[in-house]
Formats: structure tokens, C-alpha cells, sequence
């Protein structure tokens, strides 16, 4: 059974989401903003990292993903169209004042239908553009849990005026791709609490079902 822990990190309060093979004990870390309490975490769980994973490219999402690396020496896997935001991570973090950072190193490339397999966990990889162009989303059917990045929040969707931003695929990323999927799904955001598929596509003001 996939367990998924939440650790906030960065002033972003971003939500990087470890995940757990409840079988296994084997984990991966998914949207590593900063390292140091995401390790803190994996040592507490005495958990076993297979691999690190990336929704999208944005600073808040990847910021201490190279200095997880260091340390795990595992692979991380990240979408393709957002190359030009992690390649862009040290003008990232300047815009927003932050001191310098290092962008990961990638070595799988992701896409649409992609799989991913840590444990016994099997993770379908969904291609969710709007917020970037690259966003993708982590899908597991057994446990009917979504680790969302920043394409819904409970109540809210992800912002598209940043660079590669599209509302209308936004949009069309939410219809074809989330509200989809059972509505008893559990929705990990990016940001803030954890919703489901069933009440966003009943209630969320932005894009309803
Ligand atoms: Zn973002």
C-alpha cells in the first residue's frame, strides 16, 4: 500500500511528497524544494529511496533536489518541456531573492502514459500542461492517490501566467486528465491541504467537471 507523507518546505510552503511502499519500505521523494527537512524525514521513517521525481520545474518544486541527489544517489526523473525551467534554476532564484542554487542532474525524461515503479508502488505518470508546459502528475490506481504538483488545490488551481503558462490547457488538463479519475481519489497539492477528485470537480470555482 502507497503511503504518502507531506513534508513543507521552502518559504513557498510548498508540499514535497514522500512516498512509501508500506510493503516494502522502499520510497521516493517527489518535488524536493529543499533537502535538509526532506532527509530529516527519510531518516526518522527509516525508509529506503529508490528514486526522485519532479511535477514540474519551478524553483519551490526542485530547489534542493541536487543536494538530494548528493546524498541519495539515486535517479530522478523529470519532464522534458520543462528543461528550460531547471536549466533557468539559478534565474529562478534570483528573481525571488533566494541565494544560489544548483539544478538537478536528470537522467530519465518523463512523459504521458510514462510508469514508475519503486517497491510495489506502480505510478502511472499523467502529462498535465497549463501551469508549465511539462507538468506532470503521479497517479496510483490501487491506493486512489494523485501527488498533483501545482495543476489543482483544493478550492484553486494552479497560476498560468508564468513562463509556459496556458489557461486554456490548464484547463483542459483538469477536465481530461483529473476529473477523470475515481472521485473517491485523494488530490496531494502542491500547496495547502489535500482534497479529492470528486469534491474539486463538484465545487472548485476555477474549472469545474
Ligand atoms: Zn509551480
Amino acid at each position: 500500500m502507497l503511503e504518502i507523507h507531506e513534508i513543507s518546505v521552502t518559504p513557498f510552503e510548498q508540499n514535497c511528497t514522500l512516498l512509501v511502499c508500506g510493503e516494502t519500505g522502499k520510497a521516493a521523494v517527489c518535488d524536493c524544494g529543499d533537502a535538509a527537512p526532506v532527509l530529516e524525514r527519510i531518516a526518522e521513517l527509516g525508509v529506503d529511496v529508490e528514486l526522485i521525481l519532479a511535477t514540474h520545474g519551478h524553483l519551490d518544486h526542485i530547489g534542493g533536489t541536487h543536494a538530494l541527489q548528493a546524498v541519495c544517489k539515486v535517479p530522478f526523473y523529470f519532464p522534458e518541456p520543462d528543461e528550460f525551467l531547471r536549466e533557468g534554476l539559478s534565474e529562478q532564484a534570483s528573481l525571488y531573492g533566494w541565494g544560489p542554487l544548483t539544478p538537478p542532474v536528470v537522467d530519465f525524461h518523463l512523459k504521458d502514459a510514462d510508469v514508475v515503479t519503486f517497491g510495489r508502488v506502480r505510478l502511472d505518470v499523467l502529462h498535465c500542461p497549463g501551469h508549465t508546459p511539462g507538468h506532470v502528475v503521479f497517479y496510483e490506481a490501487k491506493s486512489a492517490k494523485l501527488v498533483a504538483g501545482d495543476v489543482i488545490f483544493q478550492g484553486s488551481v494552479g497560476r498560468t501566467d508564468l513562463p509556459g503558462g496556458s489557461w486554456e490547457e490548464l484547463q483542459n488538463s483538469i477536465r481530461t486528465k483529473v476529473y477523470t479519475l475515481p472521485d473517491e481519489t485523494i488530490i496531494h497539492c502542491g500547496h495547502g491541504p489535500a482534497t479529492s477528485v470528486g469534491r474539486e470537480a463538484r465545487t472548485n470555482p476555477f474549472v469545474r467537471k
